[in-house]
């Protein structure tokens, strides 16, 4: 069954973001942590996550995913950026244990000017520093598209941070359509080409889920702009190559598309199921 969801607000509870995606025809979802401009965060709600889970489980939902804000730095030149972001994560996966462990995706960061090397180790070394061994949730690194000095516009990149993990296995990568678009890999065309260099620099066993974006910006122009599916420079076609792809077809997949309501989520994910062979 397609693993199908979006990204949603959680500012009513988990319990109420689960109905909503059910009533979408979603089976799973994705959440900020926290604001993600900011770093507020929501007090643990147990009886939210209790109902929350019982639903879960009624409805055959597949775990949601937590995103990092994008504000978190893990390798800013500033110290106190830097320092509240060591604390920002350390306090996430905190957190996530408390739903018994989750998937936690991150944008790795931005090495402003230190080069992408000691970006790479710092953010490796923050992320081994905060990863306690019997922690129960896995650490998605998402794939960039390039701006700025992100980390994470090459599979290469991820792959530098990946080695210097100590519990590598706990940790993979996330895939967004539209980063790697931007960032240069031909998903249109080559879909196949771009998994079989995935599978040669990172290893496939890393990738652990998809989000499903269209992009406003040309093939390999480095910047990070989503657009609805099909109303992009990616069409329509590709998802339902991507999807149904053997290597694909049973990861969670995330819709980070922009529109102004729901049911421009409803229209998508019912797009995607029907295209989908089982
Ligand atoms: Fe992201
Ligand atoms: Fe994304
Ligand atoms: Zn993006």
């Amino acid at each position: 069954m397609l693993k199908i969801g979006c990204h949603l607000s959680i500012s009513k509870g988990l319990y109420n973001a689960a109905k909503e995606i059910v009533s979408i025809g979603g089976n799973t979802f994705q959440f900020f942590s926290r604001n993600p401009q900011g770093f507020k965060q929501k007090e643990y709600d147990d009886t939210d996550f209790k109902k929350f889970s019982e639903y879960s489980k009624e409805n055959n939902l597949f775990k949601p995913l937590c995103h990092a804000p994008y504000t978190l730095n893990l390798c800013s030149k500033d110290d106190r950026v830097k320092e509240l972001a060591d604390l920002i994560l350390e306090n996430d996966l905190k957190r996530l244990e408390l739903y018994g462990g989750m998937y936690y995706n991150l944008h790795p960061g931005a090495h402003v000017g230190q080069g992408s090397e000691k970006g790479i180790e710092l953010i490796a070394e923050a992320l081994n520093k905060s990863y306690k061994a019997e922690y129960k949730s896995t650490i998605l690194l998402e794939l960039m598209a390039g701006k700025g000095s992100d980390i994470g516009r090459s599979f290469n990149e991820v792959a530098e941070i990946l080695k210097r993990l100590k519990l590598s296995d706990r940790f993979g990568v996330c895939l967004d359509t539209c980063h790697v678009f931007a960032a240069g890999y031909d998903i249109v065309n080559d879909l196949e080409g771009v998994l079989l260099e995935f599978d040669k620099i990172i290893g496939l066993k890393y990738l652990k889920a998809l989000h499903l974006n269209d992009s406003k910006m040309p093939f390999q122009s480095y910047k990070d702009r989503h657009a609805a599916l099909g109303e992009g420079y990616i069409g329509l076609e590709p998802f339902y190559k991507i999807i149904n792809h053997p290597v694909l077809k049973e990861l969670p997949m995330y819709l980070e598309t922009p529109h102004e309501s729901l049911s421009g989520y409803e229209k998508e994910i019912s797009l995607l199921k029907k295209a989908y062979h089982d």
